[in-house]
């Protein structure tokens, strides 16, 4: 690793996303704490690693390393005072303020002056979250957002906040690059780029169906056939679920008023349970 490089990183939150994000800096040579609530939820964690890793090497996708899986480089840590020798934070915990704030606050306590704070939100403005650090941190703190799954997907919106220091923000996008990331820049705005771009697309997916110019599960053909798209907008919605769209729809909705405004057969079958996720009913049914 170079000197200049972020060697040793913090990920707090070992859910859906932080444990990718671990995985993803640790196969890339970093040294890693991954951080939770509880053991349990972290051992969890890693054992869903070590399945993408060995089905990674199955398919040819990472090579194995003889000498050191990169797992072993991901120490699981239930306290945040572990990570002062972290030179890079990267928060993954739930998407509610007041736990980020909370969480924020705190490893803003324990690490190094000098150390970046990033945030993984799809949602809150990461100016908002950087008042959660003190005033010292804030140049020093971005959002980091991937997406999912974090350990096949190349992309990383780079967003500063307000006082985000532009050299910072330079340095975030060569290290989103040495961890064999694609980083683009954006700017706060809410839903960021990747996201104003989808829910355009869901939104009108919707109405297509409300007007029954196509079934769900033909538009989804629609898209990845004619756009080549690796899932279409039904499939997806039924995937991270209906009610998760719903909310980042609102928020789109409160920010940029009625081109984001929910369409009411999404608001009617959330209301009625057809959610999609685990066990519930979606679209595609
Ligand atoms: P998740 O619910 O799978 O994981 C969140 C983890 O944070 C859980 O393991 C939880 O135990 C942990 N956590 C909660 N409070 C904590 C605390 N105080 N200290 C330590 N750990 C704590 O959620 P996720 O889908 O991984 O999302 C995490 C973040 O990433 C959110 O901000 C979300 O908006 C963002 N994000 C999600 C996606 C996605 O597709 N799921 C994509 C991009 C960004």
């Amino acid at each position: 690793m170079e000197a200049s490089s972020m060697a040793n990183v913090g990920v707090i939150g070992a859910g859906l996303m932080g444990a990718e994000i671990a995985f993803v800096h640790a196969l890339s040579g970093h040294e890693v704490l991954l951080a939770d609530r509880d053991m349990e939820l972290l051992e969890k964690a890693v054992a869903r690693l070590a399945t993408i890793y060995e089905k990674g090497i199955a398919r040819g996708i990472y090579k194995a390393d003889q000498k050191s899986s990169p797992l072993s480089r991901i120490s699981a840590k239930t306290s945040l005072s572990d990570f002062s020798t972290c030179d890079l934070i990267v928060e993954a915990v739930f998407e509610k303020e007041d736990v980020k704030a909370e969480v924020l606050s705190e490893v803003d306590r324990h690490v190094i002056a000098n150390a970046i704070i990033a945030t993984n939100t799809s949602t809150l403005p990461t100016t908002v979250l950087a008042s959660d650090v003190g005033e010292a941190r804030r140049r020093n703190f971005m959002g980091m957002h991937f997406f999912s799954p974090v350990s096949r997907m190349k992309l990383v919106e780079v967003i500063p906040a307000l006082e985000t220091d532009a050299e910072v923000t330079d340095r975030m996008v060569e290290h989103c690059l040495r961890i064999g990331k694609s980083p683009v820049r954006v700017k706060d705005v809410a839903g960021f780029a990747v996201n104003r771009l989808l829910y355009a697309m869901m939104i009108e997916a919707i109405r297509l169906v409300e007007e029954g110019v196509a079934t769900p599960e033909d538009i989804d053909i629609a898209c990845r056939l004619g756009l080549d798209h690796p899932m279409g907008p039904f499939e997806l919605m039924d995937a991270t679920t209906s009610k998760l769209c719903l909310q980042v729809q609102e928020i789109l909705q409160d920010a940029y008023g009625e081109r984001f405004r929910p369409r009411p057969l999404l608001k009617q079958r959330v209301r009625a349970g057809y959610d999609g996720g685990r066990g519930n009913k979606g679209w595609r049914d």
